[in-house]
């Protein structure tokens, strides 16, 4: 399934994931992060001192985006989409007369 698009910018939807640190003993791929998370791993992070060991991952269920402003990637976009329609003649609540 692809990423619902923002209807106001047409950009991709960010995947809704979670960062999961990794407790000895560390994997040092993407292939045994994914084995230990059995997850699908988005990204992985690696320890600034030791890049051989993954220190962290961000994991995705596969199905959920972030949601946080739905249907739109950002507030901006919200907030632009709101004054386009508002131009346009939409009102919600209208004054009574
Ligand atoms: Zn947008």
């Amino acid at each position: 399934m692809s990423a619902p698009l923002c209807p106001m910018c047409g950009k991709p939807l960010a995947k809704d994931t979670l960062n999961i640190r990794f407790a000895e003993p560390r994997p040092r791929t993407r292939a045994e992060a994914q084995r230990l998370t059995n997850q699908h791993i988005t990204s992985v992070h690696r320890y600034h001192v030791n890049a051989d060991f993954i220190s962290s991952a961000n994991v995705w269920d596969g199905k959920t985006y972030a949601s946080r402003y739905e249907p739109f990637c950002t507030l901006r976009c919200a907030l632009a989409f709101a004054q386009a329609a508002h131009r346009a003649g939409y009102v919600i609540k209208s004054r009574k007369g």
